[in-house]
C-alpha cells in the first residue's frame, strides 16, 4: 500500500533523511522508534507532504505522490494525522471539531454530520463529551478527540507522531487503548512512539531509525529480543 524508495530530505546542510526505504502492507501497524533528532517526524511529515522531500519516491496505492498533478485535498483526506499536541480548535465544541473538515469537503452532509460525529466519539469512548469545549477535557480526552477527528475523513492510513508524549502518565493508557483497537480493526498505521510496550504488543513491525536511515526493520519480538545492530542495542539499553 505504501512504498518508499530512497527518500531524502535536508534542511540546509542538515541531511535529515538519507535514503529511507520501506514498504507497508494494508492493515499493518508499524512502529517507528529511535533517538531524538533521528528524523522520525520528518519521515512522517514527508509521507503526508507537510514537508516536500528532496529526492526519492513515495508510492501510495501504486501512485507516486511526488509527481505533479496530485489532488492535495483528496490525498490528505486519505491520511489521518495525529500529533503530540492535539491542535483542537479551542472555540469549537468537540462535535464541531470533528464535523468541520468532512462537512467542508462535502464528505458528510450537514444533516448526517451530528450523527456521524457522535458515532466516532463512541469509538473513542467520549460520546458524552460531544458538546464540551476542549479546555474542559483532560489531555487524554483531547487526544482521543484528535483521533476521532482524524478518523472522520475515513482515511486509509493513520500516522501518529508521539501521540502520548505530551500526556500525564495516567492518561497514556486510554489513548494507547484506542490505538490498539484501531490496529485490531485492521487500520494501516505508522506510529512514532516511545511506548515500547505498545510497539512490542501491538505492532507488526518495528523500525529503528538513526541518523535519517532505517537501521533495523523487524517484527517486534525479534527486534527487542535479538537486535542485530550495535546502534539498536545501545538505544534499547537506554529505553528499556
Ligand atoms: P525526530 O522526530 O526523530 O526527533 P525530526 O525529524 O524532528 O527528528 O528532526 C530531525 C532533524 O531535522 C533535527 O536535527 C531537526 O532539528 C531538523 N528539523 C526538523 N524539522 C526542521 C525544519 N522545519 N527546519 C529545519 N530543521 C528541521
Ligand atoms: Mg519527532
Amino acid at each position: 500500500m505504501i512504498k518508499i524508495h530512497n527518500l531524502e530530505k535536508s534542511f540546509g546542510n542538515n541531511h535529515v533523511l538519507n535514503g529511507v526505504n520501506i514498504e507497508i502492507t494494508r492493515g499493518e501497524c508499524v512502529c517507528v522508534i529511535g533517538p531524538s533528532g533521528s528524523g522520525k517526524s520528518t519521515f512522517l511529515r514527508c509521507i503526508n507532504l507537510l514537508e516536500q522531500p528532496d529526492a526519492g519516491e513515495i508510492l501510495i496505492n501504486g501512485k507516486d505522490i511526488l509527481k505533479p498533478g496530485l489532488d492535495l485535498d483528496a490525498f490528505r483526506a486519505n491520511l489521518g494525522m495525529v500529533f503530540q499536541h492535539f491542535n483542537l480548535f479551542p472555540n469549537m465544541t468537540v462535535k464541531e471539531n470533528i464535523k468541520l473538515a468532512p462537512v467542508r469537503l462535502q464528505k458528510w452532509t450537514k444533516e448526517e454530520a451530528d450523527k456521524k460525529a457522535v458515532e466516532l466519539l463512541k469509538r473513542v469512548g467520549l460520546e458524552d463529551k460531544a458538546d464540551t469545549y476542549p479546555n474542559k477535557l483532560s489531555g487524554g480526552q483531547k487526544q482521543r478527540v484528535a483521533i476521532a477527528r482524524a478518523l472522520a475523513m475515513n482515511p486509509e492510513v493513520m500516522l501518529f507522531d508521539e501521540p502520548t508524549s505530551a500526556l500525564d502518565p495516567e492518561m497514556v493508557g486510554e489513548v494507547l487503548e484506542v490505538m490498539r483497537s484501531l490496529a485490531k480493526e485492521g487500520m494501516t498505521m505508522i506510529v512514532v512512539t516511545h511506548e515500547m510496550g505498545f510497539a512490542k504488543n501491538v505492532s507488526n513491525r518495528v523500525i529503528f531509525m538513526d541518523h535519517g536511515t532505517i537501521v533495523e526493520d523487524r517484527p517486534p519480538k525479534e527486534l527487542f529480543e535479538q537486535p542485530e545492530h550495535e546502534r539498536t542495542k545501545s538505544f534499547l539499553a537506554k529505553v528499556l
